[in-house]
């Protein structure tokens, strides 16, 4: 089951949330931030071992602070016009999240609007591809939460939703 739901990510009960990170996994601003201080100064020192990560690829921590057990941190490309491979690198993002969750036996995961903030991407078009990829792994999680973190992306995604059915008997 996909749910909309507007809510601080780090609040949320959850096996793992999924982070909007950067390629040296040291901490930003957004939701990167707020993660950071959530789960404490614990996290910063295990990004440090995982040497960073690519644009479009995903490392997996523990919570520490948070309720989450599992951290997800997915690099999502910064907007530059849409011609960059930009919608394969978001689309990148969610599908190895999903892949690290799959193997550490995730059931309930949340993922924040990975590059809509200060990367910029086009609200609708970075919904779709979210959309889209959720839709796909639907069938291995007993919930996957599309946090909002503003009213009108709850709107978005639940107007996406509605136009982008379960795809019953999917299976990956
Ligand atoms: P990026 O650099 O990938 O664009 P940002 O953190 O700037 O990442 O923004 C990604 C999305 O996360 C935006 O839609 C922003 O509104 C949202 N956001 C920011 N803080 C939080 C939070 N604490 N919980 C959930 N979503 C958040």
């Amino acid at each position: 089951m996909i749910r909309v739901l507007q809510a601080d990510i780090t609040t949320l009960k959850v096996d793992a949330i999924v982070n909007a990170a950067n390629e040296s996994l040291l901490g930003g601003g957004g939701v990167d931030g707020a993660i950071h201080r959530a789960a404490g100064p614990e996290l910063r020192e295990y990004c440090r071992g995982l040497g960073g990560c690519p644009i479009g690829e995903a490392r997996i921590t523990p919570g520490f602070k948070l309720s989450a057990q599992w951290i997800i941190h997915a690099v999502g490309p910064v907007w530059r016009g849409g011609e960059y491979q930009e919608s394969k690198l978001l689309a990148n993002c969610y599908r190895n999240s999903f892949a690290l969750a799959v193997e550490n036996e995730v059931k309930t995961i949340a993922f924040p609007s990975i590059s809509t903030g200060a990367y910029a991407y086009p609200k609708d078009q970075a919904g779709k591809i979210a959309i889209a990829i959720m839709r796909d792994y639907e069938n291995k999680f007993s919930e996957i939460i599309a946090c909002c973190f503003s009213a009108a992306d709850v709107k978005l995604y639940e107007e996406m939703l509605l136009s982008s059915p379960r795809q019953r008997g999917s299976r990956i």
